[in-house]
């Protein structure tokens, strides 16, 4: 038999665990303004209001100066042996992106790993910008958006009549929000799946200063160029250089690292064909959203699952995020 006391530590230490498999984890690719914290709701019901911001000139879906209720982002997760959060250059900047290629040209092995095909592709994820109603604080909050909250949200919308919840974002006559979420793993983390979501009236809206105090959440993307993925990709971006110094502990290697993927080399083919087919795939896949949603739903886990590498993202604000400091 075990005491009193025993039993309660052993409680003690499955809540320490749980807390443990929780703990945000990083290199996101997005930068954090200062004093923002990022939004992880325990299981049970939130209360919430979306605020919306005006959109600048990376939002993928609003013109930029309209007022946008999210930032919708596509991103290449875990990516080369650092597991980095890559921005795809190809959706957001319609660049060649060496992630898509580098996938396009997996496929085109026969037998390829089906699972990293699909860890690597690109993923969509939603960023808000939230108000936590039961401390008034304002929170970052992303999460996936297929078999999530972004798609749930956006059928909870479409269910209303005559479009009744089409505004639940607007500053001005905005609707608060009720989420219910519960705990759920998914391979060895826990996380808060949303359930449901109901739509209520707002206690108070919000004024135009307000709105227009609010960070720029598609501000908030931080791009790589085509080189810099490809060094993140193969794992040649140990040497410290530009902000790579500032975000990571500099860990100087002589040796190139491993490849991404525990599959032999593609074959090695003369690179101006590669270029092409590549890029005649990748816009193949564009035309064909439901392939992507596939991929998506069935690979994205609704948290961040990186490891953990620095403390980075709350220390890497922008210098230029003053007016954020007084949101209240
Ligand atoms: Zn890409």
């Amino acid at each position: 038999m075990r005491t009193k006391k025993e039993r309660m530590d052993r409680r003690r230490s499955v809540r320490k665990r749980k807390e443990k498999m929780r703990q945000p984890t990083n290199y996101k690719p997005y930068e954090l303004p200062e004093g923002l914290k990022v939004w992880d709701p325990k299981p049970g019901a939130h209360k919430i209001d979306i605020i919306s911001f005006i959109a600048g000139k990376n939002h993928l879906v609003c013109d930029e100066g309209e007022e946008a209720p999210d930032a919708s982002y596509f991103v290449h997760k875990n990516v080369g042996p650092k597991n980095k959060d890559i921005l795809c250059i190809h959706k957001h900047k319609d660049e060649p992106c060496p992630v898509c290629e580098y996938v396009q040209k997996l496929k085109q092995q026969p037998d390829y790993d089906d699972d990293l095909v699909r860890a690597l592709s690109r993923k969509r994820r939603e960023m808000y910008l939230i108000r936590d109603l039961s401390d008034g604080e304002y929170y970052l909050w992303e999460s996936a958006y297929y078999n999530s909250f972004g798609e749930m949200l956006e059928n909870r919308m479409n269910s209303g009549e005559e479009g009744e919840y089409d505004l639940y974002w607007a500053y001005d006559e905005g609707l608060s929000l009720r989420v219910i979420f519960e705990e759920k793993s998914f391979r060895g983390h826990l996380y808060s799946n949303p359930t449901s979501i109901d739509f209520k009236p707002r206690a108070k809206q919000y004024t135009e200063a307000q709105l227009k105090k609010q960070p720029c959440l598609d501000g908030l993307f931080t791009f790589k160029s085509a080189s810099e993925i490809e060094s993140i990709l193969f794992g040649e971006d140990d040497v410290p250089k530009q902000e790579e110094e500032e975000e990571e502990a500099p860990k100087p290697k002589k040796r190139r690292r491993r490849r991404p993927d525990p599959e032999p080399e593609p074959e090695p083919e003369p690179e101006k064909e590669e270029v092409e087919e590549v890029e005649e795939e990748v816009e193949d896949e564009d035309n064909d959203p439901d392939m992507a949603a596939e991929v998506a739903a069935e690979e994205d886990p609704p948290f961040d699952d990186d490891d953990d590498d620095e403390e980075a993202d709350s220390a890497s604000a922008s210098d230029d995020d003053d007016e954020w400091d007084d949101w209240d």
